[in-house]
């Protein structure tokens, strides 16, 4: 039986908003049993409370967010990327503003800061999340397909018409240490063209080449290059990992993603949670033997 983590004391980081423009920090604090993940807008007088669930995630175009119908706080998914891949089941996330820092574009920095911290562990059961038989969902170009398994495993491929990226695919098995060492420096990317569209339009007032990997037609423009070949389709993974978690728990199955974005996902997820076919595990029987157990000395 796996135990629920949280994190030894407080983590706390501060960066531009690329979409407000404005310095945000965010605290991640330590949780006790069955808090589950629950960010808090900490700017507003009412302090309001969203929690992680899958009626409260929505996918946008190039992003994640999160929102109790009437508060929102954007770009949560490398955080929650971070937590997933990590295991971690409680945390309280304060946000001093309506979006989550892009940073480096990657989730190392939330990991790094985390790792320092440290875990506690919590002796009540994990809650995790299983797939009873396979889904497919489709959508555009992009397709998920669910299947049932013993471990969460990625297998994600992405196509683009470019010299850099090409066809790139790949395949793990997501625990703590995998996510580490194979997924968590994975920057986000985009395209120079695009982005400049999109600054002059207003959608963007931050982000540059310390915030992401910007390419024109050619070529990576950040004049450090590339962390790995292929982490295009890492960054890929990081991002499945951040928005699967918006089932509100940690899932267990295969995830074959091809060429999806952020809105296919949440979308494939929100579609398989009506279906029906994801199942809450409980190891609640056992627990209460423990507790018994642990009384009767
Ligand atoms: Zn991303």
């Amino acid at each position: 039986m796996q135990y629920q983590k949280t994190l030894s004391g407080k983590v706390s980081l501060e960066g531009q908003g690329i979409f407000t423009g404005k310095t945000i920090k965010v605290e991640i604090e330590p949780a006790g049993i069955d808090t589950g993940i629950i960010f808090v807008r900490e700017d507003l007088p009412e302090k309001p409370e969203i929690p992680l669930k899958i009626e409260n995630i929505f996918g946008l175009d190039g992003a994640t967010a999160i929102t109790d119908g009437t508060h929102i706080i954007y770009l949560v998914e490398h955080l929650l990327s971070a937590l997933h891949g990590l295991q971690i089941d409680n945390a309280i996330i304060r946000v001093y503003g309506e979006e989550v820092p892009l940073l480096d574009g990657s989730a190392y920095p939330w990991v790094r800061q985390i790792q320092e911290k440290g875990y506690q562990y919590l002796f009540y059961p994990k809650k995790k999340f299983k797939i009873k038989k396979v889904f497919s969902y489709k959508n555009g170009h992009g397709t998920i397909v669910f299947k049932p398994s013993d471990t969460l495993k990625i297998k994600a491929s992405i196509s683009f018409d470019h010299p850099v990226i090409g066809n790139q695919e790949i395949s793990l098995e997501i625990n703590p240490n995998n996510y580490i060492r194979e997924v968590c420096f994975a920057r986000t990317f985009g395209f120079k063209d695009i982005l400049l569209e999109r600054i002059k339009k207003g959608i963007l007032k931050g982000g540059d080449l310390s915030t992401a990997i910007v390419l024109d037609g050619e070529k990576v423009l950040n004049p450090e290059g590339l962390r790995s070949q292929d982490e295009f389709v890492r960054h890929k993974v990081l991002d499945l990992v951040g928005d699967l978690f918006g089932l509100g728990g940690c899932l267990i199955a295969e995830v074959e993603a091809t060429s999806s974005h952020h809105r296919l996902h949440i979308e494939a997820l929100k579609s398989l949670y009506a279906s029906g076919l994801v199942e809450e595990i409980e190891e609640r029987a056992l627990t209460f033997l423990l507790v018994s157990k642990r009384k009767r000395f």
